[in-house]
């Protein structure tokens, strides 16, 4: 389709004017990592903690995007591709509006975080890998997703009949083999706030300056 007649329109709000009307920044925690490592445990209850002081968050994840936005995508390496690249323009948008956007997908390919990467303003992706190993991922096996690949009956599965590659330069690794969800969580918050993204008063408007 020809985009020749397509015009952007500017926003007449700005990001900092978006800063200053909620009380804290913007940015997408990107969670990767094999099926079972963590990420939507992890993703859910770093939502709540952040909704609790204010801000502005939500959670893209496998139920709410396969079922809608991607349920013509399947699992091939070209379907996972485009998986995640509507998936980081859907990101960008959320990250535009000001809040603080948590993505909970396996994102296997190391081009495809970076291409997202690259969507975004520097400062604004936090890729944050959930390792795990395959065999602790596979003894929880939460979905009962392990032992059906096993089985044979699902094909194409992260970790057993396809590949996962590790993130190089994560902005924070959680060893979810060795620590508790909390102090995931809490290490998920302090890098918020040594960012500068929320403050120990974010979307408290009463004491704003
Ligand atoms: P994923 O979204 O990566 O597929 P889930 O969050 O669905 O993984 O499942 C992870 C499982 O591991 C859950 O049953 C969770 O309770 C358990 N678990 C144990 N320790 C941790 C931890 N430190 N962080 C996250 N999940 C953990």
């Amino acid at each position: 389709m020809s985009k020749l007649n397509l015009t952007i329109h500017e926003s007449l709000v700005t990001p900092a004017d978006r800063r200053t009307a909620f009380n804290h920044g913007s940015c997408v925690l990107w969670l990767t990592g094999l099926s079972g490592s963590g990420k939507s445990t992890i993703a859910a209850e770093v939502e709540r903690t952040l909704l609790t002081r204010g801000v502005h968050t939500y959670v893209l994840d496998g139920d709410n995007v396969r079922h809608g936005l991607n349920a013509d995508l399947g699992f091939s390496d070209e379907d996972r591709n485009e998986n995640i690249r509507r998936i980081g323009e859907v990101t960008k948008l959320f990250v535009d509006a000001g809040m603080v956007v948590l993505t909970a997908f396996i994102s296997p390919f190391r081009e495809d975080r970076d291409r997202v990467r690259s969507l975004l303003s520097p400062g604004e992706f936090f890729e944050v890998y959930t390792k795990c190993s395959l065999e602790v991922c596979e003894d929880r096996d939460p979905k009962g997703l392990y032992a059906k690949a096993r089985a044979g009956k699902i094909s194409d599965f992260t970790g057993i009949d396809s590949p996962y590659e590790e993130p190089l330069n994560p902005e924070l690794v959680l060893d979810t083999g060795e620590l508790s969800v909390w102090e995931c969580v809490n290490r998920v918050i302090a890098m918020l706030e040594k960012s500068g993204i929320i403050t120990s008063n974010s979307g408290n408007k009463e004491t704003s300056p």
